[in-house]
């Protein structure tokens, strides 16, 4: 994950309210804190090892502000949100795609995520004050730590609807290439 460079994630913060996307409280200096982007992931090997790695792409829209906002969760309202999703998309079969490079698989329902589909990937880290930085608003960090959460078109579709209602507008879409004919219920929104 060390791709996701502190500079990138400043620039994330900067750009949102920093409230809970949970319970809408503030965070405080030194908060214990999760962010959940919607990316794409990709594979790239690593030219010194020669090992597969994963790359996320952030999506932007034409304006250049995120296409779907980023949120930062408290690390408590977090575990309780990813409980009632996890109740939510208990007994679903797992997608799986058959002809498709897989990149990860869902930690909520265990479906695969192709490359260039849209994830929902939740860091874990914690606010601390920037020396970099003397205008307290911006001067948070998100430090990375710790392995992320993967999330799939279906449990974003969930979470958006069913756990927490609205995070995203529903009229911004998350689609993935190969839904588009289908009615878009489960995989995605739109
Ligand atoms: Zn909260
Ligand atoms: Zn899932």
């Amino acid at each position: 994950m060390d791709h996701l460079e502190h500079s990138r994630v400043v620039s994330v913060l900067t750009q949102q309210e920093h409230n809970c996307g949970s319970c809408g409280g503030e965070f405080d200096g030194c908060s214990k804190t999760m962010l959940l982007q919607i990316v794409r992931p990709y594979l790239f090997q690593d030219d010194a090892s020669g090992e597969w790695r994963l790359h996320f792409e952030k999506q932007l829209g034409e304006d250049g502000d995120f296409a779907h906002a980023p949120y930062f969760f408290h690390e408590d309202c977090w575990l309780e949100t990813s409980e009632s999703l996890r109740d939510e998309v208990e007994g679903n079969p797992p997608t799986r795609l058959e002809g498709s490079t897989i990149a990860c698989r869902c930690n909520f329902c265990g479906s695969d995520v192709a490359e260039g589909d849209y994830l929902g990937i939740v860091h874990y880290g914690d606010f601390r004050l920037s020396n970099r930085q003397p205008n307290l608003q911006d001067a948070l960090e998100h430090t990375m730590e710790g392995g992320p959460q993967y999330l799939c078109t279906e449990c974003l579709f969930e979470l958006n609807v069913s756990v927490l209602e609205g995070l995203w507008d529903e009229d911004a879409g998350i689609m993935n290439e190969d839904e588009e004919e289908d009615d878009g219920e489960k995989r995605a929104w739109a």
